[in-house]
């Protein structure tokens, strides 16, 4: 719907930036929109209260081809290992698997275990390497249940960048475990590829491949320069708010939108405001000025700087701010906690995980019917049950009265009833197994390793609660707002208790 947008001359003509009526009556039915472009509500936002709004860059603004830019950081940080003593050539030889990592992870450092936690921090799955842990394994290494996050021990992938080299701590667990890698600890393996891989963005390695080609690493998004234009048309103020320096953004929003619109001949043309090197999260808390890059009065270019020093020149603070962003804690926790911003998570997954419901219905249906079937035979098991403790209830009773017919004829239905719950026994065996088969093909479908970022067990994942806990809206990129109104009212269904449900309904 939102590429038809594009085509749309009427929409690129406004000069005024008024939006049609019609299309703007259009783009209101929410229902109308694809799910995979939808923009999903933890919290009620209305952007009409929102002034200015904010953008991180990095998987936000910007979103990176996934297997492109993972892989070379991949071999950036494996050839960076491979110059540190102890790391044999078989390193070398490790494929990068996409799917080795997903988002909301725990790397255990000192066990060399790489875990999936559900929103209560229960492990659902785990990994030793590349050797999958049987449930009694997991409770053998992690007793408590709940995992305690204990930033010594510890180390949450809250951010796309860290994926390549969790799969590269992963292959290197199997490699120590097989001898191929003498006199490294696991967590001393962890150590060394943190550091390679901060040293491959540090000394550009990583970032000159991008430069020189950016094509090849970014997502070109023909929707994302209409989307900053409403906002700008609708009075928003607009921010940049990144760690990344000048000369990288230049290219990357450069390459994303220089020259897109008429409007804006450079990428700097569609924020009033741009703030480079931020040093986020520290750039939250410290007293550090901002160094102005331009020399316009004032100046709407800066390197560096802290939180309140940006609130003071938008003019405008706290709940009238929107900030857009896909680290869990730099982007997303910290300015809702401290400085009370309305946020939206960018989770650039969403897509493929959306995709992957849709397109596994006919195994979901099937799933849900055997659920349904296993609760019937439970229902059918009870009531059994319950026949033969009648039975039962009324032989004692009676006893006297029942005639010696009355009794064979009671024990013989009684004997019949228990060999039908064998019966059913036998079939609720069989259903569970069939249930635990489509589960299993089910979760491959979404990742071989993980399942669904989402989901872990019965429970949503550790992943997921962070988006529901911290983010006020989420959805897969900042383009999808174009296809609601600038100043929508996005309201939270309420919620309810369990016991409240069938009302809620109503
Ligand atoms: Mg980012």
């Amino acid at each position: 719907m939102t590429d038809a947008l594009v085509r749309d001359s009427h929409f690129l003509d406004d000069e005024s930036g008024l939006f049609s009526e019609d299309l703007e009556g259009l783009l209101r039915s929410d229902q109308r929109i694809d799910r995979v472009h939808k923009v999903y509500i933890s919290r009620s936002l209305k952007l009409s209260g929102v002034r200015a709004i904010g953008f991180d860059m990095d998987h936000t603004l910007a979103l990176y081809k996934k297997r492109p830019i993972e892989e070379l950081a991949f071999t950036a940080t494996v050839r960076k290992l491979l110059a540190r003593p102890g790391y044999p050539e078989s390193v070398a030889a490790i494929e990068y698997d996409p799917a080795g990592c997903v988002r909301g992870l725990i790397v255990d450092k000192d066990k060399g275990n790489v875990l999936k936690l559900d929103k209560y921090n229960y492990v659902a799955v785990a990994y030793h390497g590349t050797r999958l842990l049987s449930h009694s394994d997991i409770l053998k290494d992690y007793s408590e249940d709940v995992l305690r996050f204990d930033p010594n021990k510890h180390y949450s992938v809250d951010t796309l960048f860290s994926i390549p080299e969790v799969w590269l701590f992963i292959k290197l667990v199997d490699l120590i475990d097989g001898k191929k890698i003498p006199n490294k600890s696991y967590a001393q393996a962890f150590i060394d590829v943190r550091a390679c891989i901060d040293e491959a963005h540090r000394d550009g390695s990583i970032k000159q491949k991008v430069v020189a080609s950016p094509e090849q690493y970014f997502d070109e998004d023909p929707n994302l320069a209409l989307t900053l234009h409403k906002f700008r048309m609708a009075g928003k103020r607009l921010f940049l708010l990144t760690n990344s320096a000048l000369d990288y953004a230049d290219v990357v929003l450069g390459f994303l939108l220089n020259g897109k619109l008429p409007k804006y001949p450079t990428w700097r043309d569609y924020f009033d405001l741009s703030i480079l090197e931020a040093g986020k999260p520290s750039f939250y808390k410290r007293p550090d000025p901002a160094i102005p890059l331009d020399s316009a009065e004032p100046a709407v270019l800066f390197k560096g700087g802290n939180a309140q020093d940006l609130v003071a020149r938008l003019g405008v603070s706290g709940d009238r701010i929107l900030y857009f962003g896909d680290h869990t804690y730099d982007d997303i926790l910290r300015t809702k906690r401290q400085f009370n911003w309305r946020t939206a998570m960018i989770v650039p997954g969403l897509a493929a995980e959306i995709k992957t419901n849709q397109k596994e219905g006919r195994l979901r249906t099937e799933l849900f019917k055997l659920f349904q079937e296993r609760d019937a035979t439970y229902l059918k098991i009870t009531k059994s049950y319950n026949n033969i403790a009648k039975a039962r209830a009324d032989k004692i009773h009676n006893f006297a009265r029942k005639t010696q017919s009355d009794l064979a004829r009671l024990d013989r239905r009684t004997r019949e009833t228990f060999l039908e719950v064998i019966k059913l026994e036998k079939h609720l065996s069989d259903v569970m197994i069939k249930i635990n088969v489509r589960n299993r093909d089910l979760f491959r479908r979404y990742n071989k390793y993980w399942g669904s970022e989402f989901s872990a067990g019965n429970e949503i994942s550790r992943f997921a609660g962070q988006i529901s806990d911290f983010a006020c809206v989420y959805t897969g990129k900042v383009s999808n707002l174009l296809a609601y109104s600038p100043n929508k009212y996005f309201q939270k269904k309420r919620s309810v208790m369990p016991h409240e449900a069938e009302y809620a309904a109503h």
